[in-house]
């Protein structure tokens, strides 16, 4: 495993190139997106795809984003490109945003997990960009973390969890969305379906599209469409999480004193001195859905790090633009 650090302002092509060199040779690049880092192969080399899934341990019927360098390029890897990925495209690519649509016969079954629909889209990461750019491949690109652990937003974090499985680390920093791509099923494009929230809201995407837009197999539950790792538990770290609300929290703070190997993850405006002594650790985590998506999978890293077995997490403010973070925290409670 070679690590290579690339300036986001300046991508340097001699990194470049050798990424480039190890993509066309069937090999595995692991990248930073704006999400978090991705685990990228030729998208249409299907030996080169089988190995994504082995060094992750991903189960063959989690299907794979397929990440490029431009609209066109998406639309060339779908069978029907609609009006409205047209104006999804203009209006949030480069971006967190996935789109689901009909697939081209080009894109192999192993990238798909044999639906007749591929997942597509253009990140804004500079480096993400240049690389797509130098290669001119597309790149399918899951998170660069062994299935079922925390997804990573540091170079480090994929180290940790890849090691050896990867060829080529890119490093280009802490990532600044933070958690994964909000994706959305085109395949009826008059009634487009939130498989998974994210950065870009389903109120951004119904307002552009002047369509109601749904959400699929949430975190609240309100299944409309089953779409392949929705269901199974998924962005976790290895201790035990929950989600307590302010009463929970009172009752965690009158326990008998003791040292315990736990955390509280707590909105900075709500910290008081009480909760201090309380808890082996506590994190303030920021009061906006933005800077709390952007550091929580490095903060969970970090507590799992440290050997923490415990992480109380307090209950997230209500409202659809918590929905991304809501949903990765509901899945990350989940420990069957
Ligand atoms: P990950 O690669 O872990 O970020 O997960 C990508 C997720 O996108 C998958 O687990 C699917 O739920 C969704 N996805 C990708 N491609 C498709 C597709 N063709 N149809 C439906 N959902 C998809
Ligand atoms: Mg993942």
């Amino acid at each position: 495993m070679t690590l290579l650090t690339v300036d986001p302002t300046n991508p340097d092509d001699a990194a470049l190139g050798r990424a480039t060199e190890v993509l066309r040779h069937g090999g595995l690049v692991a990248f930073p997106t704006e999400t978090v880092y991705g685990l990228g192969a030729h998208a249409l080399d299907t030996a080169a795809v089988e190995r994504i899934y082995e060094a992750k341990g991903r189960p063959a019927w989690n299907p794979l984003i397929v990440h490029v360098a431009n609209a066109g390029a998406a639309r060339a890897l779908t069978a029907s490109w609609p009006r409205e990925a047209e104006l999804l495209a203009v209006h949030f690519w480069p971006g967190p945003l996935t789109l689901v649509l009909p697939r081209d016969p080009a894109v192999p079954d192993i990238v798909t997990a044999g639906l007749d629909s591929v997942g597509v889209r253009v990140p804004s990461h500079p480096v993400a960009l240049a690389l797509l750019r130098a290669c001119g491949l597309p790149l399918a690109a899951p998170s660069a973390n062994r299935s079922n652990e925390l997804s990573p937003t540091t170079a480090q974090h994929v180290v940790k969890s890849l090691g050896s499985a990867v060829e080529l680390v890119l490093d280009g920093g802490a990532t600044s969305v933070g958690i994964e791509s909000t994706v959305l099923d085109l395949r009826d494009p008059a009634h487009p379906v939130v498989l998974r929230p994210g950065a870009v809201s389903a109120a951004d995407i119904a307002e552009l599209l002047g369509v109601p837009v749904l959400r699929a197999g949430g975190a609240e539950g309100d299944v409309a469409r089953p779409s392949p790792g929705m269901t199974e538990r998924h962005y976790s770290p290895r201790a035990a999480l929950r989600l307590v609300d302010d009463d929970g929290i009172a009752t965690l703070v009158r326990r008998d004193a003791g040292v315990r190997n736990e955390a509280l993850l707590v909105m900075q405006s709500t910290i008081s001195q009480g909760l201090m002594g309380a808890f082996g650790r506590v994190e303030t985590m920021p009061d906006s859905p933005e800077g709390y998506a952007r550091v929580l999978y490095a903060r969970l890293h970090a507590l799992d790090d440290a050997g923490v077995t415990d992480i109380y997490v307090q209950q997230l403010p209500d409202g659809a633009a918590w929905d991304g973070v809501r949903d990765r925290l509901a899945r990350a409670t989940r420990h069957d």
